[in-house]
């Protein structure tokens, strides 16, 4: 079976930014899973999964525009450090939690002060051009039920 609309591909991937670092795998862990035309997964991501099938490796290289978007300089902003949830000694480049009135969101640290930081809130993948290194686990139709929750249930998907 090819990956098209309405089926359930799960896969195993390793990222790297264009210099070549690695940034995350799957490997060594459950292969993901994602219901393809479903907004899952990044546009540029889910466009290179289109026509592929259970056993293809393949390489894509995903701009920013279709990954995790442009990075937009204004959304970095000084807060007071009480606002952030962190152990030990803030530093700069320090992934912490925000408390926000939408609860809590990841943000970046660009500077740390006294009582103030400054955080950077875009995606910490925003503005990166992403390659991706795909091997194709498994294609399967989705079922009824994940086609009217839009996601996959099982393995790699949401158990509820
Ligand atoms: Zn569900």
């Amino acid at each position: 079976m090819k990956i098209g609309p309405d089926t359930v591909v799960t896969f195993h991937y390793t990222l790297r930014d264009e210099s070549g670092a690695e940034l995350e795998s799957s490997r060594g862990a459950d292969p993901a899973a994602y219901l393809h035309g479903a907004n899952n997964i990044i546009p540029g991501l889910e466009s290179a999964m289109v026509g592929q099938s259970g056993g293809d490796t393949f390489t894509a290289t995903v701009n920013p525009a279709d990954g995790y978007g442009l990075r937009n300089p204004e959304k970095v902003q000084r807060v007071p450090i009480k606002h952030l949830s962190f152990k030990g000694k803030l530093s700069a480049g320090d992934v912490v939690q925000l408390s926000t009135d939408d609860g809590m969101r990841t943000v970046t640290v660009t500077k740390a002060g006294r009582h103030t930081a400054d955080i950077d809130t875009n995606h910490p993948l925003a503005g990166q051009t992403l390659v991706f290194d795909i091997e194709v686990s498994e294609v399967r139709s989705a079922t009824a039920e994940e086609l009217t929750h839009r996601h996959v249930h099982g393995p790699g998907g949401h158990h509820h």
